[in-house]
C-alpha cells in the first residue's frame, strides 16, 4: 500500500544511529499512526459509512482518523473531553489539520463525569469494547490511539521492510528504538520479529534478528508494562523499556527534552517534540551505559541501532511557540 520509507544515518552518542524515515509514510498520513490504521484503509467495508474515535484534541491521531476518513469518504466523528479556548480560536497543528479535513470534533459536556470512552459508548449507543475495533452497523469504532490488534497489519509490513533492508545491507542484528505512548506500534513490532524469528530459523540460520527496546513516554514504566499485558498475555512479544529513571510529564515543558531535540535536529532530521526528545534521551542513556558495561573486545561487536521515527511534526510549531515563550527569554 505504502512505498517503503528510506534509511538514514546520523551521528548520536558518537555512534551512527540508523533513522527509519517513517514520517515520510505519507503527506496526510504519516508515522505510526497511518501504520497502525493501515488495517482500515485497506479492508473492505461495504455498509460503512462513519469512523468514531476519541482522544486529545492536539492529537496525532486525530490528524491522522480524519485524513482516514477523508480518503475513504467516511464521516469522522471524534471525541474529546475539552478543547482549549485558545485552540478553538486559533485552530493549528493537528486539530487544524482535522477540520480541514472535514472532522466533527465533539466535546464532551461539562458535568458529565463518565470518562471520554464511556461516554463515547454511552453517546454512540455502541457496547465497542476497547483494544478490539467493532463494526457496528455502519460505524467502525477505533479505540485511543489506534490500541488494537489490527494495528498489527501496517506494523507487520513495516517490520518487513526493516528485515528487507537488513538483507540488503548485509546486517544480521538490529536494535530498534522507538518511544512509547500506549506501547502498541513496539509491542506488535516485537511480536512481528519474534515471530518471524521462528519461521525463519528452521530454513535459513542467517537471517537476520531484531529486538524492539522502548521507552515510556506516558505514565511511567508501570503503566507501559501494563499496557503491553493489555494487549498480550505473552511476555515474549513486550519489548524491553529502557530508562534512566526519570520521569517526564507528557506535554510538559522541559528543558532537557527541548536541548535534546535541538542538538537532535543539527544532524538535518526535523523530529517530533513530544515523543523523540524523551525516545532520544533514553537511548542516550543505553548507549552510555551500554557502552561502559561492555570492555574493548565487546564494542567492536555492538548490535547496530536503528531509531524510529514515527511522524507526527504536525504538532511541532504550537508546542515550539511554547518553548520559544518559555526558553528563549530566559537565553
Ligand atoms: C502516537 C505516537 C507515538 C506513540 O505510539 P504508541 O503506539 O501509542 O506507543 C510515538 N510517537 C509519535 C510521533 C506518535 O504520534
Amino acid at each position: 500500500m505504502f512505498a517503503t520509507t528510506p534509511v538514514q544515518t546520523i551521528r548520536f552518542a558518537e555512534q551512527a544511529i540508523f533513522v527509519k524515515r517513517d514520517d515520510l509514510l505519507h503527506p496526510d498520513f504519516s508515522g505510526n499512526k497511518a501504520r497502525k490504521f493501515q488495517y482500515f484503509l485497506e479492508q473492505d467495508f461495504p455498509l460503512v459509512k462513519k469512523l468514531v474515535g476519541y482522544g486529545s484534541a492536539q492529537a496525532n491521531s486525530l490528524h491522522s482518523l480524519a485524513a482516514l476518513a477523508k480518503m475513504r469518504g467516511w464521516q469522522l466523528d471524534y471525541y474529546v473531553d475539552h478543547i482549549a479556548g485558545y485552540l478553538k480560536q486559533n485552530p493549528q497543528g493537528n486539530y487544524k489539520a482535522a477540520l480541514d479535513n472535514g472532522a466533527n470534533i465533539i466535546e464532551k459536556p461539562a458535568g458529565i463525569e463518565l470518562n471520554l470512552e464511556t461516554y463515547v459508548q454511552q453517546d454512540t449507543q455502541a457496547p465497542f469494547e476497547s483494544n478490539k475495533q467493532l463494526v457496528v452497523k455502519s460505524t467502525v469504532f477505533v479505540p485511543e490511539g489506534g490500541r488494537c490488534e489490527y494495528a498489527q497489519l501496517g506494523l507487520d509490513q513495516l517490520g518487513r521492510e526493516i528485515i528487507e533492508w537488513l538483507k540488503q545491507n548485509n546486517m544480521k542484528k538490529l536494535e530498534l528504538f522507538l518511544p512509547s505512548g500506549t506501547g502498541t506500534t513496539a509491542l506488535y513490532l516485537q511480536r512481528f520479529f519474534v515471530e518471524f524469528s521462528k519461521t525463519a530459523s528452521s530454513s535459513d540460520l542467517s537471517l537476520p534478528s531484531v529486538t524492539v527496546l522502548t521507552c515510556s513516554c506516558v505514565g511511567g514504566d508501570e503503566y507501559l508494562t501494563k499496557q503491553f499485558y493489555q494487549l498480550t498475555d505473552n511476555t515474549d512479544y513486550h519489548p524491553r523499556i529502557i530508562s534512566n529513571g526519570k520521569k517526564y510529564h507528557f506535554g510538559k515543558l522541559n528543558r532537557q527534552c527541548y536541548d535534546m531535540w535541538q542538538h537532535v535536529n543539527k544532524q538535518g532530521i526535523e523530529f517530533e517534540l513530544l515523543y523523540d526528545p524523551v525516545g532520544f534521551i533514553m537511548l542516550e542513556h543505553y548507549l552510555n551505559t551500554a557502552n561502559l558495561s561492555g570492555d574493548d573486545l565487546n564494542k567492536g561487536a555492538a548490535v547496530p541501532v536503528m531509531y524510529l521515527h514515527q511522524g507526527g511534526l504536525l504538532g511541532n510549531p504550537s508546542m515550539l511557540a511554547r518553548y520559544k515563550r518559555k526558553y528563549q527569554q530566559q537565553g
